[in-house]
């Protein structure tokens, strides 16, 4: 699997796969068929609901620990938040069954993120997360993040996706040594994404997928990604994309989709903050 260097050198798959929205009682099946299929970066987190059954997949696919690739995240904590970021760490190892993740993020900023991040950053040199970043961060907050603090998050995983692009911002992070991940790489097939006449014509002229074409987009502009599927041969087709390579013009064509807008909510939104920030999980 082609891999990123993340910056304290730690490796991770440049594509792999996403558990969001897969119900508990089905996310062991798909994890286990994922595995199967290839992949070896599996993206959960805490408010998902399913880091048990991941747990449980990664346990009976038999696939020794160091060639697998685990993220999960920290849900927003109360105060005290370097106490209970601790301790949800440990709930999610105990989870999954894991003594250490290969990358722990900050799912919202949201909270007390500075306390979150000063325990994320001893749970980093304890060596239980082999990295740690954000997701959901807008520039400012990561860079004041950034500015304030002694470790740069390694990823910053936000939505990304034809019709958000993310190109300027791309910039920024890469001058500020934080890696892309795109969240929703289909955009959860919205805004007409699997049936876009652009990525329809590009696919076809290299025999592939919508997704494949997406998938491939991203890869070239060195994002990580994590398609989510819980279909085996959709699983098949998403890591199926590095026998061909999209043209200058293709990448060109692409571009042209960016609207900027998000296909799902805007984190600044006041109604969105309050949504997110009065959540809370069940331990
Ligand atoms: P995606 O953009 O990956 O879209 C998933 C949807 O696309 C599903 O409905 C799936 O259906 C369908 N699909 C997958 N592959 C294909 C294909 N080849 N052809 C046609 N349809 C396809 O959405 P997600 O929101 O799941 O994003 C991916 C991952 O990103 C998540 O699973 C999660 O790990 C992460 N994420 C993180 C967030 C954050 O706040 N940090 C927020 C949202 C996601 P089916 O399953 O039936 O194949």
């Amino acid at each position: 699997m082609h891999a990123v260097t993340l910056n304290n050198g730690v490796e991770m798959p440049i594509l792999g796969f996403g558990v969001f929205q897969i119900a508990d009682d089905q996310t062991q099946q798909a994890v286990e068929a994922a595995l199967a299929a290839g992949y070896r970066s599996i993206d959960t987190a805490a408010a998902y609901g399913n880091e048990r059954a991941v747990g449980a997949a990664i346990a009976a696919s038999g696939i020794p620990r160091d060639q697998l690739f685990v993220t999960t995240k920290l849900w927003v904590q109360d105060a005290p938040a370097e106490a209970n970021t601790r301790r949800a760490f440990d709930a999610s190892l105990a989870h999954l069954g894991l003594d250490h993740v290969d990358l722990y993020l900050i799912h919202q900023p949201f909270g007390d993120y500075y306390a979150q991040w000063r325990a994320m950053q001893e749970l980093n040199r304890e060596g239980r997360a082999r990295a740690i970043g954000v997701s959901n961060f807008a520039p400012d907050q990561l860079l004041d993040l950034i500015i304030n603090n002694d470790i740069v998050p390694a990823v910053n995983q936000i939505e990304t996706h034809p019709f958000r692009q993310n190109v300027e911002y791309q910039e920024l992070m890469r001058a500020e040594g934080v890696q892309l991940e795109s969240w929703g790489p289909f955009a959860e097939g919205k805004n007409g994404l699997f049936s876009n006449e652009v990525l329809t014509a590009i696919g076809a002229a290299h025999d592939v997928s919508v997704a494949q074409v997406v998938l491939r987009w991203m890869i070239q502009r060195e994002i990580v990604v994590i398609p989510k599927s819980v279909d085996p041969g959709r699983m098949a087709q998403n890591i199926d994309v590095f026998g061909f390579e999209l043209t200058e013009d293709e990448m060109a064509r692409i571009a042209e989709l960016h609207t900027g807008q998000s296909q799902f909510f805007d984190h600044a939104d006041p109604e969105m903050v309050r949504w997110l920030s009065a959540r809370r999980l069940e331990s």
